[in-house]
């Protein structure tokens, strides 16, 4: 039976035991109740091993292990779940920064960051999560930001954790906004990302239904008033994805940007990604010159950062890739004469730079 309880504790293979055990809620109470539930069971076990040799597993889950079971279930809050908190940017903006690492059942890929702008008439949530569930902890997380309803979701592009969220905002009569090209590269994805995500995910991907903006912006530059506050919202035809949208707050000098700027983590060419586009979009921040960057992925950023780690790195790999397609390099040749050196620091270096190298020389190859 002891073996059986220390199963339920940490043999679960999506379970995070040295994350959750500094940062979960639930910790006080596992040390108050694991001890105990340690001690229980090891008595059970003797006394077990007496009577009889317990060959059928599922009687281990029966009789006082159930008993103890159901009582872990209800003093031990998993300890996995990840924290959603918003931090002030700037007079009414805040962010919560999200895991720089992949998608996990741990972080319920919330690995993103998320916007919010608080209104004099609701407030304006940008990008919703991965999941309907991962939406209930933004929105619990907003609530403690302010008792505006969340009036409005704008969604900066067109990957899972920017928009699969939008079902359960929209259960709260939530507007969903986003760029006319994020819809049908959503349409064509959102299926495939769901699947991908349940398999990570499991139960914690329930409930969620891919919900389509309704709202969408036309062109590169757009304005929207809402709630009193003007949002200036900025497109160059992609970037990581088709739709990605930045969203400018002249009045604080905010920048809050979709996937057009990584800091810390290494950025991610994917098959839908422009990097010809996603340099533009940069230039655009570059002339905005904001105060502070809220980055689709890493830290509050300042421009320099943002360049240093996002367009110096996308900049030098087109340059290096233009120039090998134009000498004839093949592609494995022209991926190998890329001097990584100076962004190995970034985190998912290794596992993004092969894949981020040949697409931008396929890309070039486009062009
Ligand atoms: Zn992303």
């Amino acid at each position: 039976m002891a073996f059986a309880l220390v199963a339920h504790s940490s043999g679960d293979p999506l379970h995070n035991p040295g994350k959750s055990a500094a940062a979960g809620s639930g910790w006080p109470a596992r040390r108050l109740f694991l001890p105990l539930a340690r001690l229980l069971a090891r008595k059970a076990t003797q006394r077990h091993a007496r009577a009889r040799l317990i060959t059928d597993r599922r009687e281990l889950c029966r009789g006082r292990l159930g008993l103890l079971s159901a009582l872990l279930a209800v003093f031990i809050p998993h300890a996995s779940a990840v924290e959603v908190s918003f931090s002030r940017v700037s007079e009414g903006v805040y962010a919560h920064i999200g895991e720089t690492g992949a998608r996990s059942y741990d972080n319920q890929a919330l690995n993103a960051n998320i916007g919010l702008i608080v209104t004099p008439a609701g407030a304006v949530l940008i990008d919703s999560g991965a999941t309907f569930q991962s939406a209930q902890k933004i929105h619990a997380a907003v609530k403690k930001i302010t008792p505006q309803p969340v009036r409005w979701v704008i969604n900066t592009g067109g990957q899972d954790h920017r928009w699969l969220g939008n079902g359960y905002f929209a259960t709260q009569g939530a507007e969903l906004i986003a760029h006319a090209k994020a819809r049908p590269d959503m349409q064509a994805r959102g299926g495939d990302h769901l699947a991908a995500l349940t398999a990570v995910l499991k139960e914690r991907a329930k409930v969620t239904v891919p919900m389509l903006p309704t709202r969408l912006i036309d062109g590169d530059d757009a304005s929207l008033e809402l709630g009193g506050m003007t949002l200036a919202l900025r497109h160059r035809g992609g970037g990581h994805t088709p739709g990605d949208m930045m969203v400018w707050l002249p009045a604080q000098k905010v920048l809050l940007r979709g996937d057009i700027v990584y800091v810390e983590r290494m950025l991610s060419v994917i098959p839908e990604s422009n990097t010809r586009a996603w340099l533009a979009a940069f230039e655009v921040i570059e002339a905005l010159s904001p105060q502070h960057i809220v980055p689709g992925h890493g830290k509050l950023s300042t421009l320099a950062l943002a360049r240093a780690d996002t367009a110096d790195y996308q900049g030098a790999l087109r340059a290096n890739m233009k120039k090998s397609v134009d000498e004839g390099l093949d592609v494995s040749a022209a991926v190998r004469s890329f001097d990584a050196a100076p962004y190995n620091r970034l985190l998912n270096a290794a596992e993004l730079m092969p894949g981020n190298a040949s697409r931008t020389y396929l890309e070039l190859e486009r062009e």
